[in-house]
């Protein structure tokens, strides 16, 4: 597989082009972001681990039924996947109260949602992620009815095989964040599954091992993620 030209660079991840149409390859930077952008730092190993991260997550969920963007590794921190027309909005599920839902709700971080919610934001920094609801997104042309049934629909089938997974690992899956796309008439789950996007908890004293850690300063980022990957089984 040839590797061509850069066609986009966001705040984690970068896009590129390669001789096949269908197929991209996705790089994981080192590079982290929070709050829109304003907290930039790089972590050293942070894009190995999440490709990988990443690459054992999408491959359960392809097993499980859940069609992915995910089609191989293509090094360290690359992987090589479908090219998709993406869908410009995040689906959120969450089981357990954080982070902005807490905000907004005034709600004690730590009470268990059930059943769990289901949340869709406009993907705009400039906006700062809106939070939309699903008329919006028809109203708007960002996606039919029968793509946001199905984006919910494999929402909550992730929900499904990711909360039985980190719990058998010790860990709760406290919410995470999905971005769809579609590919030749399918809506496919695209972008990344890794620590950066979801919250994840220690089952016994509740010590967050995700994005939690440097949106917050506590620390030992990377090494958190490593200890997600290898509870896991992940190799690194
Ligand atoms: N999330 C994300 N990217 C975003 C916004 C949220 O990956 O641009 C993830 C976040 O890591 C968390 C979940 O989506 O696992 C819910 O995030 P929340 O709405 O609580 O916002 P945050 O506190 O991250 O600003």
């Amino acid at each position: 597989m040839e590797k061509r030209e850069q066609l986009y660079s966001g705040k984690a991840k970068s896009v590129y082009g390669t001789d096949d149409a269908d197929l991209y390859i996705m790089e994981f930077r080192d590079d982290t972001t929070a709050f829109d952008g304003l907290k930039v730092e790089s972590l050293a190993r942070k894009g190995m681990v999440n490709n990988k991260f990443n690459a054992f997550i999408m491959q359960k969920l392809e097993a499980a039924g859940v069609p992915t963007h995910f089609v191989r590794m293509h090094s360290d921190n690359e992987a090589v996947v479908k090219r998709l027309e993406m869908i410009p909005l995040e689906c959120v599920v969450r089981n357990i109260a954080a982070g902005s839902l807490v905000k907004r709700l005034g709600v004690t971080e730590g009470m268990d949602l059930t059943p769990p919610t289901f949340e869709l934001f406009l993907k705009n920094d400039a906006l700062h992620d809106p939070m939309v609801n699903e008329y919006h997104a028809r109203s708007f042309g960002w996606a039919t009815e029968a793509e946001i049934a199905r984006m919910k629909e494999l929402t909550f089938k992730v929900n499904d095989v990711l909360k039985k997974l980190f719990r058998d690992a010790g860990m709760l899956l406290v919410d995470y964040k999905l971005e769809f796309g579609r590919f030749h008439g399918d809506i496919v789950l695209g972008d990344e599954f890794s620590p950066d996007g979801c919250r994840l908890w220690d089952a016994d004293t509740r010590k967050k091992l995700d994005k939690d850690r440097f949106r917050q300063g506590l620390g030992s980022v990377v090494e958190a993620y490593e200890e997600v990957a290898h509870r896991l089984g992940v190799p690194l």
